[in-house]
């Protein structure tokens, strides 16, 4: 479903991506992991057109990110996004929050996003929350009221940036079982993350990145068992 085919990016004389190929099926779990300033954001905001690159190619769902035609906002509306600092309209409440692009992007009635928020408000447990502001919830009801919203859109497939990495320890939990509930119902989803339990739960494939390269790309098992190069091994020894 995402095919990333030699890909190449430069900010400037600094090259941030380098050679980067991989691909994501449909009901996979990428997780993507590697030390700081490897990449790994860069990467993902490339899959939905968030960052521009030089080299390569990437298609998702058939169409080509970076040809020149591609419809950009259409592509970004059907990949959930999710960030580290949650990202909520701080003015809206919670209610307005998972209604808002439903509406303006999809073209759903009110009553017709409302009906979609809330149900997935309440898959999340919060759906006593609906009246409130961004600022009154908890960072991790925030990031849950995130990935309500990103699902609202009805994705073909979620990315996540780092999800849990802003939240206090007694939080990161109840965001992570909401994310391996995706997982089991079969979403496609890139995750980067350091979180290596939930890693080992439900990725099936990890990918390793150092300096702008993908140095791993292997089954979960294969990567647990043994990650091959020593760069992944010292990383892996230093975070578990
Ligand atoms: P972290 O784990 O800290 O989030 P990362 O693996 O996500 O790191 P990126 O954010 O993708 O790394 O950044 C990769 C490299 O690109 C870093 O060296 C960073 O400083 C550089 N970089 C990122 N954004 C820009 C930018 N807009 N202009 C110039 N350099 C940038
Ligand atoms: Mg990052």
């Amino acid at each position: 479903m995402i095919e990333i085919n030699k890909l190449s990016k430069w900010y400037g004389q600094f090259q941030v991506l380098d050679d980067c190929s991989t691909s994501v099926a449909k009901g996979d779990v990428m997780v993507i992991c590697g030390p700081s300033g490897s990449g790994k954001s860069t990467l993902i905001k490339t899959v939905n057109g968030l960052e521009p690159f030089q080299q390569g190619s990437i298609r998702v769902d058939g169409i080509s990110v970076g040809a020149p035609g591609t419809d950009l906002p259409a592509l970004r509306a059907r990949i959930g996004m999710v960030f580290q600092n949650f990202e909520l309209f701080p003015h809206l409440s919670i209610r307005q929050n998972l209604t808002l692009a439903q509406v303006k992007v999809l073209g759903r009635t009110e009553d017709e996003a409302t009906v979609r928020g809330l149900k997935l408000l309440d898959r999340v447990g919060l759906l006593a929350q609906q009246d409130k502001y961004p600022n009154q919830l908890s960072g991790g009801q925030q990031q849950r009221v995130a990935i309500a919203r990103a699902l609202a859109m009805d994705p073909i497939a979620m990315l996540f940036d780092e999800p849990t990495s802003a939240l206090d320890p007694e939080m990161i939990n109840e965001v992570l079982d909401v994310m391996v509930g995706l997982a089991q119902e079969g979403m496609t989803m890139l995750v980067v993350t350091h979180e290596m339990g939930f890693a080992r739960k439900v990725a099936n494939r990890v990918v390793f990145m150092d300096q702008g390269r993908i140095l791993e790309d292997c089954a979960k098992e294969e990567f647990f068992g043994g990650a091959r190069s020593e760069r992944a091994r010292d990383f892996l020894a230093r975070i578990i």
